[in-house]
């Protein structure tokens, strides 16, 4: 679908200034970049004047560094977003990149059945430069928040990333490069819209949600989760200080290839002692693309046996989120590992 097929009507889109380069200038002291609020932003942005979409905004106070992003500030932002529901038709967040992933998953599993777009965006240079992405990633964004159907329904209605040309679904999104302008991508699932000349929209992938059906907010996430790669070498004693950790409640565990992990009695024994003490464990790749097949090789199959779950193509971003979400909502760990095998928005292929 080109941009001629998307109904024209004055949309109205809520654009959320979390902090990130997109709105850094840099400081004279340190010449360390850090965040301004959002008159500087807007100030450096004159295009804004001649969008169609009328733009209320919303700032954080102060705007953060995503490196600082919490738990509490993606409850906020769900709240934000589930107050003025009603009284937008998409919302864009101004994020940084460095955890802009994590927030992505977050949010999609936090606000259920989401029935309009929630877009992510930033940049890889402040606003204020001369050959800075910000003002496409943004200009985009706002359109892609306010693109809707003929039969009155959003485009794209669910939580995704748009960075130079490309906008993915957030949590199958990841950040893959520091420098370049293409800052994100999605391994394992198509893009949603490529933005050329025209908006080529891919609609087939894009979630269908219940439009009849209000959007459920979710404010609590369960923090006690830990990310644990696996290594050659790597150390029992080591180890066993993490997994036997008394508040752990969820492991997600990077392992090699299609799911293996090495041969040891003792890792298996630890994490079946974890399994056990109701802790849940996902096993996903350390490769950015493919999926996780437990019991593929004798390496994984004792990771089976020991109770791990698959977390299939998910990536770590959208596993840890997961977890947090799923461990506020169930107390019992057989619920919260039967729903890591579901997908919940779209971010495991099952
Ligand atoms: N450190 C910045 C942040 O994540 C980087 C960026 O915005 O791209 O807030």
């Amino acid at each position: 679908m080109n941009n001629d097929n998307a109904k024209a009507r004055h949309n109205k889109v809520l654009l959320i200034y979390t902090g990130g380069t997109i709105g850094m200038g840099r400081n004279p002291q340190t010449d360390a970049l850090e965040p301004l609020n959002f008159e500087h932003l807007i100030a450096n942005l004159p295009e804004f004047a001649y969008l169609k979409t009328e733009i209320d905004t919303y700032q954080f106070t102060p705007p953060i560094d995503s490196s600082d992003m919490s738990l509490r500030r993606w409850a906020q932002l769900v709240r934000i977003i589930h107050d003025s529901y009603d009284s937008y038709d998409g919302f864009v967040i101004l994020h940084g990149t460095d955890t802009m992933a994590y927030t992505a998953s977050a949010l999609s599993f936090m606000m259920e059945n989401l029935t309009k777009p929630v877009i992510l965006t930033g940049s890889q240079l402040p606003i204020g430069q001369l050959r800075t992405d910000g003002k496409e990633n943004l200009v985009t964004s706002i359109e892609l928040a306010s693109a809707y159907n003929d039969d009155g329904h959003a485009i794209v209605p669910e939580v995704c990333i748009y960075f130079s040309g490309r906008l993915l679904r957030g949590n199958r999104s990841t950040k893959e490069n520091a420098d370049g302008f293409n800052a994100f991508n999605s391994f394992n699932y198509p893009h949603l819209c490529e933005a050329g000349v025209e908006f080529n929209f891919r609609h087939h992938y894009i979630l269908k949600p219940d439009f009849s059906k209000p959007m459920i907010p979710h404010y609590a996430m369960d923090p006690n989760v830990v990310v644990f790669s696996l290594f050659p070498g790597v150390q029992e004693n080591i180890v066993r200080h993490v997994l036997e950790a008394p508040e752990l409640r969820g492991i997600v565990m990077r392992s090699f290839g299609s799911g293996n992990a090495p041969q040891k009695p003792w890792l298996r024994q630890l994490l079946k002692d974890a399994t056990k003490r109701g802790v849940t464990v996902v096993n996903i790749s350390q490769c950015v693309a493919g999926c996780v097949k437990m019991g593929r090789y004798e390496a994984s199959y004792q990771l089976k046996d020991a109770g791990i779950v698959s977390g299939y193509d998910c990536t770590v971003e959208s596993a840890v989120t997961k977890l947090m979400y799923l461990q506020a909502r169930y107390s019992d760990c057989h619920t919260i590992r039967y729903l890591m095998n579901k997908s919940l928005c779209g971010e495991i292929t099952k």
